[in-house]
């Protein structure tokens, strides 16, 4: 057997230096052209990564081949994280930190959040199964609901994402990055779902008229929470009216504002009919407050992800539903396409 070949930084370097420029190009077409000059990569010893103008220090971890990374004591998720995630969730900084910046550690979340849908956006279109959207928006929805170490509190009931670093405390000493990155990300995601037009020749267009319309009415201003709410509200779709108004209060005051990741569990019978079968159900609402209202997905069990019975608007613990379909489902499965940060049985 050969051996195998000593390691090669000039390579890794290259290799990591096209994928920057690839995510750079990738970003383009959500935010706007890249906002630089040039940009210079360079590495930073430890976990400290950040961008600045034209300038990005990436972990020294990022740099390093799988083998070395476990030498250094990475889990697998850490490397993931490393390799997949934190050089490009540092290109996106270039725009979203760098050039839209936020008001106070209280709308820090947005940049953050942003970059680092856009860097899981980016790893999605490179087609490695282990890497796809959906493996990093379960994860994150893991890290949410699961206990938080030596403490009865799931990193999601902590604090809402408008208390920053504070959300840190001893008896929460990791809550700011599950809940900036984590709930952040999917908070994004979900405004991204919501403004989806499927079936258009761009289904992102809204999404991406909401980000360029941050980029160029923020440019090097202060970002807050607030404005966020505005620009999202002069985009909505009439879907995303659940209060009436043209209003997303409802969405911020829940999922910004507020604490929890829902829990759905769905009760119901079918009976057969002329038109074919009607299904009777309710949908229980727990884990969040009794005002928490969300538009739910369900589907009938099949194959693939099932198909589509309707949205349910599920306001307070309990919410009656009916649909009409034309077969009795065998089972009823909330969100099998993963638009809505919660969990069901
Ligand atoms: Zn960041």
């Amino acid at each position: 057997m050969a051996p195998a070949p000593p390691p090669s930084p000039a390579d890794a370097l290259k290799q990591l230096g096209k994928e920057i420029d690839s995510s750079i190009r990738f970003y383009e077409t959500f935010s706007g052209p890249f906002p630089f000059q040039n940009l210079s990569v360079s590495q930073i010893p430890g976990t400290f990564g950040q961008g600045w103008p034209g300038l990005l220090y990436v972990s020294t971890y990022s740099f390093l081949r799988p083998e070395a990374q476990q030498r250094a004591g990475l889990s697998s998720a850490g490397q993931e994280h490393y390799t997949e995630l934190v050089p490009y969730h540092e290109v996106a900084h270039q725009w979203w930190g760098n050039v839209v910046a936020w008001s106070s550690y209280r709308d820090q979340w947005i940049d953050e959040a942003i970059a680092n849908y856009l860097a899981v956006l980016f790893a999605d279109t490179k087609k490695n199964p282990d890497h796809t959207l959906h493996v990093w928006l379960s994860r994150y929805r893991q890290r949410l609901v699961e206990k938080l170490p030596d403490s009865n509190d799931a990193a999601g009931d902590v604090g809402p994402l408008i208390l920053g670093t504070r959300l840190n405390s001893s008896k929460s000493p990791t809550a700011y990055e599950e809940i900036i990155y984590c709930k952040g990300s999917w908070i994004i995601h979900m405004l991204r779902e919501m403004l989806r037009q499927p079936g258009a020749r761009n289904p992102d267009a809204r999404f991406t008229t909401l980000l360029q319309m941050l980029v160029t009415k923020y440019a090097y201003r202060a970002l807050s929470t607030d404005d966020l709410q505005r620009e999202v509200e002069a985009v909505m779709s009439p879907g995303m009216d659940l209060e009436g108004g043209y209003s997303m209060e409802w969405f911020f005051e829940e999922w910004v504002r507020g604490t929890g990741v829902p829990h759905y569990r769905v009760e119901f019978t079918a009976r057969h009919t002329e038109k074919g079968y009607q299904i009777h159900g309710k949908l229980f609402q727990t884990g969040v407050p009794r005002s928490f209202i969300a538009s739910v997905p369900l589907y009938a069990a099949g194959p693939g992800r099932g198909t589509l019975l309707g949205n349910v608007v599920a306001a307070g613990p309990e919410t009656i539903f009916q649909f009409v379909a034309a077969i009795a489902p065998r089972k009823i499965v909330v969100d099998p396409q993963m638009t809505l940060l919660c969990t069901s049985e």
